[in-house]
């Protein structure tokens, strides 16, 4: 089971070569066995699982490192950095398929700033949970290979059990790695960044006339289409600042993230977001924000002229705005059996949200009571603009492809499990004193999040009445 470092090829400003902390006793809480296969990491004993995690006695041949980066939090600049988590290597499966495996929670770094370097289990526990289920959902993510005890105990409001997650992606590489490169490096340095993560996340950008604005533009589309896939399923990701959105397009991240029960475009749940900032409905808008950062970066490599750099940049991101309402509409309209995209349509998908908005509706729910006609949870749904509504719906639905077509494609885009705050608290809590079975029966449903014959009727229900009022999420604890 050997790794590998291509990112290591980059300019030596971008990592610090660092080992994980020594933890006190390993012990592998849980593991992701079908990841395991997928990945082709062929084995199940826990010590060669550790000893491969570099969570056993140190391996003096492994090159772990942390990555240096920069971002904007909240809107603010600062020079950041891996100050909890240490890159172990990167598992190749085929040339196309190179996967970091980073352990969050692993330990202090030169980034660490005031930092212990530390995750908690219940954390890891969430992040394992939440991640998953995003995958399960058909969302691009990063995935959980495992949570593993350190023995160790972490010092929050009060000491905790600590844990580290082994983390897998396609690349950590983020916006913020390039803000780093412009602000710290020389023009060769972002150069060489935007080289090297071009030939590992998008070859087909190699011989493009502009592979720098080529490489712009591609993230912008597949951040467009990530961000409109969080708004089909209702995801909240809580902290959207430039360091934590991945070139690669996959959600990483998961502190204060959380799925949306009762409709408001407004929502927030992450307790330091107190202006709304990365609310539900902000998330497009900062994820145009974001990828201006990433023009910015990538100027001096758009042309060696400002001005014409700037030109290019601007003209890429003023094409944001169209890109996003097609894609959002097409993913929104999915939900509603439909596969064209017309203004009409698009004042058919508003019409419903506003609905939902004031009727104060679940989510959810309600693409479930048109997907599912024997479906009946949500008692608001006899409301007359509701009723009219959806009379309009079915006619235009009766008129084109039928409702058979159209039920079946809402089953492939209309979720029957999301991981709900309140199981979610409910299942944490009852894991870190040791009890396993709402977690994974929890897990279990998540990972099947669109078969809807054999659930139980407990995971479709949204919380009781001011569950989410009070309900606040929180960073990396
Ligand atoms: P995040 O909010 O997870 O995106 O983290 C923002 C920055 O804080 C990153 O540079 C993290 O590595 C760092 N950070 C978060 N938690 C810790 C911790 N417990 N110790 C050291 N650095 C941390
Ligand atoms: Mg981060």
């Amino acid at each position: 089971m050997i790794l590998e470092y291509s990112y290591l090829k980059l300019p030596n400003l971008f990592y610090e070569l660092v080992k994980p902390s020594a933890c006190k006793k390993p012990e592998i809480a849980i593991l992701n066995h079908k990841l395991m296969q997928e990945l082709g990491i062929n084995t199940s004993n826990s010590q060669e699982i550790l000893s491969f995690l570099q969570l056993a006695e140190p391996n003096p041949d492994a090159q772990t490192f942390a990555q240096a980066y920069a971002g904007h939090q909240f809107g603010h600049f600062t020079i950041l950095g891996d100050g909890r988590a240490v890159n172990i290597g990167e598992w190749v499966q085929t040339e196309e398929k190179r996967y970091d495996i980073q352990l969050k929670g692993g330990g202090r770094t030169k980034y660490s700033r005031g930092g212990d370097g530390k995750a908690t289990y219940k954390a890891m526990v969430r992040e394992y949970l939440i991640s998953e289920a995003m995958h399960a959902l058909n969302i691009p993510t990063s995935r959980s290979l495992a949570v593993i005890k350190t023995g160790d105990l972490v010092q929050r409001e009060m000491a905790f059990e600590g844990a580290v997650l082994p983390r897998v992606m396609k690349s950590h590489i983020r916006i913020g790695t390039f803000e780093f490169a412009r602000h710290v490096g020389t023009i060769e340095d972002l150069s060489a960044l935007c080289n090297y993560t071009i030939n590992r996340i998008y070859p087909q950008l190699k011989t493009t006339e502009n592979p720098a604005a080529a490489l712009l533009e591609t993230v912008m589309v597949s951040q467009i289409n990530l961000v409109s896939e969080w708004m089909r399923v209702g995801f909240i990701h809580g902290v959207m600042n430039t360091d934590n959105m991945a070139i690669s397009g996959e959600t990483f991240d998961y502190g204060p993230c959380a799925f949306m029960n009762t409709y408001h475009p407004n929502t927030v749940y992450s307790s330091i977001d107190r202006d709304g900032r990365y609310a539900f409905k902000n998330q497009a808008n900062i994820c145009k924000w974001n990828l201006t950062r990433l023009a910015e970066a990538l100027l001096p490599l758009l042309h060696i002229e400002q001005e014409k750099a700037i030109a290019i940049a601007q003209e890429i991101i003023s094409s944001f705005d169209q890109i996003w309402v097609n894609q959002y509409y097409k993913t929104m309209l999915l939900k509603l059996g439909i596969t064209e995209l017309s203004l009409d349509l698009v004042e058919l998908v508003n019409e419903l949200l506003s609905i939902m908005e004031k009727l104060q509706l679940d989510y959810t729910n309600t693409f479930l009571s048109i997907t599912y006609p024997q479906f009946l949870a949500e008692p608001n749904i006899r409301d007359e603009g509701f009723l009219t509504w959806r009379n309009k719906w079915e006619n235009y639905i009766e008129s084109g492809s039928g409702m058979a077509t159209a039920r079946t494609l809402m089953q492939k885009n209309n979720p029957v499990c999301i991981p709900r705050n309140h199981l979610v608290e409910e299942a944490l809590d009852d894991m870190i004193i040791g009890n396993k079975g709402l977690f994974e029966q929890l897990l279990n449903t998540c990972q099947n999040p669109y078969s809807y014959d054999s659930i139980s009727s407990k995971y479709m229900q949204s919380p009781e009445e001011n569950f989410d009022v009070n309900y606040k999420t929180y960073c990396g604890t």
